[in-house]
């Protein structure tokens, strides 16, 4: 299938008082039509800036960003707001990403009035009342608030927002966190029925693992701004061969007594982001890391077909 997706050597630095933050350090990847790329890593590694600057809403350090074979990387006026009718993106805290003083009738009508997308009252408030019934969202909340609504309601308005302009795609960041774990559940199948049923594509942020094991079909780790693997979610599960998602997943407990699991502990200091030295960034945690690690940062190579791994040992580590 085609990509809709390409992001090709992006990097986002910010000053900072004692130097540049390099957020995110010569990222490459491409997702294709209707396909959930998961994207996990600590916190601070860069996922949820990596997220913004695709969408335009950090401008770019370097690098380039391709929607639909279109560059999109310095769109400004009326190509930026055209594309912001097909992507979008669903907010970590549903509080803080909805204006308090709006009734929830009022915050899916605003993406709808700012686009010109549905025009007139009764069409806008049609679309509404539609929009409520795809999110699960039921019409008596229409003029509600809100600080009256529980965590999964709110999410419920984010993604109604979200749709409203139709989108193909959408950035997911940390959509679920904020929530309890039965809600989490709940939000995590409307949008994988919404996905099926209108064939978005989702980057699915997050670092909770049990999550994106569930929700994605690729996954892409990162650490400390840099990707250093990327492939099929089921491969990764299966046989991660990255230092650094081995220790990841190991630290996923395991619910029986009866399977021995051996917990990988990352040691020492994680590398600063700020003026960071050249080499693996991961090179201060590896148990395996040469001389070379140092001096030169490891590219992305496919070792296997569809699989990326950024690391300069990785036949002797994983012998293949
Ligand atoms: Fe470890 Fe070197 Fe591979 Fe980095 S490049 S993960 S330091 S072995």
């Amino acid at each position: 299938m085609a990509n809709i997706l390409e992001v090709k050597h992006l990097s986002k630095y910010f000053k900072t008082p004692n130097g540049q933050l390099h957020a995110v350090e010569d990222v490459s990847f491409s997702i294709e039509k209707g396909v959930t790329l998961g994207v996990v890593g600590e916190s601070g590694c860069g996922k949820s800036t990596l997220g913004r600057a695709i969408l335009g809403l950090n401008e770019v350090t370097d690098g380039q960003v391709i929607f639909e074979g279109k560059d999109i990387t310095c769109a400004k006026g009326k190509s930026r707001k055209d594309v912001r009718k097909e992507m979008q993106i669903i907010f970590q805290d549903p509080f803080s990403s909805l204006d308090s003083r709006m009734s929830v009738s009022q915050l899916i009508a605003e993406p709808l009035k700012i686009t010109g997308l549905v025009k007139g009252k009764e069409a806008i408030d049609r679309r509404v009342s539609e929009l409520m019934d795809t999110v699960g969202l039921a019409g008596r909340y229409k003029l509600s608030y809100p600080h009256e609504l529980d965590g999964g309601r709110r999410q419920r308005i984010g993604i109604a927002r979200a749709l409203a302009v139709e989108p193909k795609f959408i950035v997911c960041d940390e959509p679920v966190s904020a929530l309890d774990v039965s809600i989490q559940a709940q939000i995590l199948n409307l949008m994988d029925d919404l996905k099926k049923e209108r064939g978005l594509t989702y980057i699915f942020i997050t670092h909770n693992l049990s999550v994106v094991k569930h929700i994605s079909n690729e996954i892409m780790v990162m650490y400390c701004g840099c990707m250093v693997e990327k492939c099929a979610a089921r491969e990764l599960f299966r046989r991660p061969l990255h230092p650094y998602t081995k220790g990841l997943l190991s630290a996923i407990p395991v619910p029986s007594l009866h399977v021995e699991h051996k917990r990988i502990l990352l040691e020492g200091e994680i590398t600063s982001p700020i003026n960071p030295a050249p080499g693996c960034r991961f090179c201060s945690r590896c148990a395996y890391a040469q001389e070379m690690c140092r001096s030169s940062a490891p590219e992305p190579l496919e070792v296997e077909p569809g699989h990326f791994v950024a690391c300069h040992c990785i036949s002797e580590i994983n012998g293949i």
